[in-house]
């Protein structure tokens, strides 16, 4: 794995999520996605060589609502980067972990993303994810 990519951060209003972290980055979020496939709504900030991706759930049904219910809002997840999330998927699924996702899909910020079931890491949900070259 290369680098952490991001932290996923589960929040109940997006809104002011983003008020509150960038006071607290002092810098403004670059960017508002929403993933319908995933149902949220996600912004993003830099913050020096890795970012922090506020996940905010857009209907009922939404992982992060569900998360949000259980849980609270807090850490959702922590993303790697990765050179080849084929031959990682391989990897890991051969070392005996969990993928949730038998192939990639696309995530928010043009990447190919994978998630690896919290029950195989010490609860802590794992993203792969690969930056989607050319067009
Ligand atoms: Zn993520």
């Amino acid at each position: 794995m290369l680098k952490v990519e991001h932290i996923g951060i589960a929040v109940k209003d997006l809104n002011k999520a983003n008020e509150l972290f960038g006071q607290l980055f002092n810098n403004a979020h670059y960017k508002i996605e929403s993933v319908e496939s995933e149902g949220v709504d996600t912004s993003f900030f830099k913050v020096g060589d890795t970012k922090i991706e506020l996940l905010e759930a857009s209907n009922e049904d939404s992982a992060i609502a569900k998360f949000i219910e259980k849980r609270g809002e807090g850490i959702h997840h922590i993303a790697y980067e990765v050179e080849d999330i084929h031959a990682e998927m391989k990897r890991l699924s051969e070392a005996g972990f969990t993928l949730i996702n038998k192939e990639p899909k696309k995530g928010a910020d043009n990447k190919l993303v994978c998630f690896l079931h919290p029950k195989s890491t010490n609860g802590v949900l794992i993203e792969l994810c690969q930056e989607i070259t050319g067009s």
